[in-house]
C-alpha cells in the first residue's frame, strides 16, 4: 500500500542504527537487547502499512501504539496541520488565553462525551490526561470539603501511563521492576476482572459476583468516605486486552454511585472508533462516568493530544462563583493549536467517512476470523472485541499453564510475523493487537493467515529445540 516513492532509499540504516544505539533511550529501553540488536527503525506509512529504513514493509497490527485509528499519510491530515502551523503554530492557554482552535474542540469533545461530560481539560497525552484526572479529584474533594476522600481504587493489570503518579496507579508486574520507586499511599489494588486466568472454575456470573463483593469488602475497609475515585479502562489494554465479564462496569459504577465515589473511565486507547464507537463507556458498557481520559486516537496520533474531560456535577463545585479558586495546573502545551487541529480533522474524517459503523461491521468479522486461531495448539485464548485482539499462549491448553518467561514466547511469534510482513506486539506470553480501524477485510485476512503460519512455525521450531 506505500506509495512507490522509495523515500526509504535516502535512509542510511547502518548510520542510524548506530546513533540510535549511541544516543537514543526508548521508552521501556531494554539495555541488553537494545546494544545487541538495535532498533527496527520505521521510517514511512501509509494506512495501516509502515515500512523501515532498509525498505521491508509491513502491516502493523500494533497500530503504532493503539493510536493510528484512521490510518497514516492522509493528505487532508497534512493539509490541516500545515495550515494551522502556518496560521498559529502556538499560543499558551493559561488563565485567560485560548486559541480558537482548543475552544473548538473543547466544544466538539464535550458533544461527544456521554452524559454531561462538558467540562474539558486539554493535556498531552495519556499519562497527563490521567494525572489531571486524579488532581482533579483531590480538587474537587477539598472544595466540597471532604479532604479525607481522596484515595483511589485500581486494579492489577491496569495501565494509566508513565508519570510517577500514573505508574503507581497502573497495576502490571511487569511494570514495576526493582530499580524503579512507587507511591503507595492511598492507592488501592482491586483484582484482575479476567475470566480466563482469574474465575478458577466459576461461571462468569459468579466471578462478577466475587469481584463486586471485593470491591464492596475493599470500601467497608478502607471507608466510603475516604475513597475518592474508582479508575479502570473500560478493556484493559497493555494489561493483555482483558474483556471483563459482561455487566462489570454497570455493576462497579452502581457501586461508585452508592458510596459517592467518582468513576473515571480511561478511555486512552477504547476512544475514537477502537471499538466502534466515539467513547465506548456508555455505548459499550452502559456506563456514564465522572470523569473520561482519552488520547491517542483522539488525533489518530498525527500530534500528541490528550484530554480529560468531566461533569458538570463536579464543574459546579470546582468552580463555584465567588471564591476566587484557581485550578493551578496546567502544561506549556495544553490546547496546543496544531494538534487541536488535527484533533478536530480526525474526529471530521471519523464522521464523514462513518468509520464508526464501519469500524464495528470489519470489526466483528477480525474477532471471528481471529476466533480461528483457538483451535491452534499453543493457543490457549483468543479475545477480541472490534480493533482490541489479543492471542494467549500457553504450553498446555487443558491446565493453561504458560511457558516459562524466560523463554519469551510472544516474542517467538511476534518474529516469524514480522518476517512475513506483520507486526503485533509480544508482551511476555501475548501477542496484542490494535490495527488501525479502517483495515480492509483482506487486510484482516492478512492478519489471521499470517499469524497461523507463524504459529505452526513456532510449535515446530518448538519442538525442535526441544522446549514442547
Ligand atoms: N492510559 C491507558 C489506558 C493507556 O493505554 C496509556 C498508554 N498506552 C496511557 C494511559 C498513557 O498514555 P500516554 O502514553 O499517551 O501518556
Amino acid at each position: 500500500n506505500i506509495t512507490e516513492s522509495k523515500r526509504f532509499s535516502k535512509f542510511d540504516s547502518a548510520r542510524l542504527i548506530d546513533a540510535d544505539k549511541a544516543h537514543y533511550m526508548h521508552g521501556y529501553h531494554v539495555f541488553d537487547d537494545h546494544r545487541e540488536q538495535g532498533s527496527l527503525t520505521i521510517v514511512d506509512g501509509e494506512g495501516a502499512h509502515i515500512q523501515d529504513a532498509e525498505g521491508q514493509r509491513y502491516l502493523d497490527a500494533v497500530g503504532g501504539m493503539w493510536c493510528t485509528n484512521i490510518g497514516l499519510g492522509r493528505e487532508e491530515m497534512v493539509e490541516a496541520i500545515a495550515d494551522q502551523t502556518r496560521r498559529l503554530a502556538y499560543s499558551n492557554s493559561f488563565c485567560d488565553m485560548a486559541n480558537d482552535r482548543a475552544i473548538e474542540l473543547s466544544e466538539k469533545l464535550a458533544e461527544l462525551a456521554p452524559g454531561d461530560l462538558n467540562r474539558v481539560f486539554l493535556t498531552t497525552g495519556g499519562s497527563t490526561a490521567v494525572d489531571t484526572a486524579i488532581r482533579l479529584v483531590h480538587f474537587y474533594q477539598n472544595c466540597r470539603g471532604k479532604p479525607e476522600k481522596k484515595q483511589v481504587i485500581t486494579r492489577i493489570n491496569a495501565y494509566h501511563g508513565s508519570t510517577y503518579l500514573t505508574m503507581s496507579l497502573g497495576g502490571k508486574q511487569a511494570d514495576r521492576p526493582p530499580e524503579f520507586d512507587f507511591l503507595s499511599d492511598g492507592i488501592h489494588h482491586l483484582s484482575c476482572p479476567y475470566p480466563y486466568r482469574e474465575a478458577q472454575g466459576r461461571s462468569e456470573a459468579e466471578f462478577l459476583e466475587a469481584l463486586v463483593a471485593e470491591f464492596e469488602a475493599r470500601i467497608a475497609e478502607v471507608g466510603a468516605e475516604r475513597i475518592g475515585a474508582f479508575l479502570a479502562e473500560p478493556i484493559m489494554g497493555s494489561g493483555g486486552v482483558i474483556i471483563p465479564p459482561e455487566g462489570y462496569h454497570r455493576r462497579m459504577w452502581e457501586v461508585c454511585r452508592r458510596h459517592d465515589i467518582l468513576y473515571i473511565s480511561d478511555e486512552v486507547v477504547t476512544s475514537f472508533g477502537r471499538l466502534g464507537h466515539f467513547f465506548a463507556s456508555e455505548d459499550e458498557f452502559g456506563v456514564i462516568p465522572d470523569i473520561i481520559t482519552t488520547a491517542k486516537g483522539l488525533t489518530s496520533g498525527y500530534q500528541p493530544l490528550g484530554a480529560c474531560i468531566f461533569s458538570e456535577r463536579l464543574w459546579e463545585v470546582i468552580a463555584e462563583p465567588g471564591t476566587g479558586r484557581c485550578f493551578s495546573h496546567g502544561f506549556t502545551y495544553s490546547g496546543h493549536p496544531v494538534a487541536c487541529a488535527a484533533a478536530l480533522k480526525n474526529i471530521e474524517i471519523i464522521e464523514r467517512e462513518a468509520l464508526l459503523p464501519r469500524a464495528r461491521e470489519v470489526g466483528r468479522y477480525f474477532e471471528e476470523r481471529l476466533a480461528t486461531l483457538a483451535e491452534l495448539p499453543i493457543v490457549g485464548e483468543v479475545r477480541a472485541k472490534c480493533f482490541m485482539a489479543c492471542v494467549e499462549f500457553v504450553a498446555d491448553k487443558a491446565t493453561r499453564e504458560l511457558f516459562p518467561e524466560e523463554l519469551n514466547i510472544g516474542e517467538w511469534v511476534h518474529l516469524r510475523a514480522e518476517r512475513r510482513g506483520l507486526l503485533v506486539r509480544p508482551i511476555v506470553h501475548l501477542n496484542v493487537m490494535s490495527p488501525a480501524v479502517t483495515l480492509t477485510h483482506q487486510e484482516v485476512d492478512f492478519i489471521v493467515d499470517v499469524l497461523r503460519d507463524s504459529i505452526l512455525e513456532t510449535v515446530e521450531d518448538l519442538r525442535a529445540a526441544g522446549h514442547w
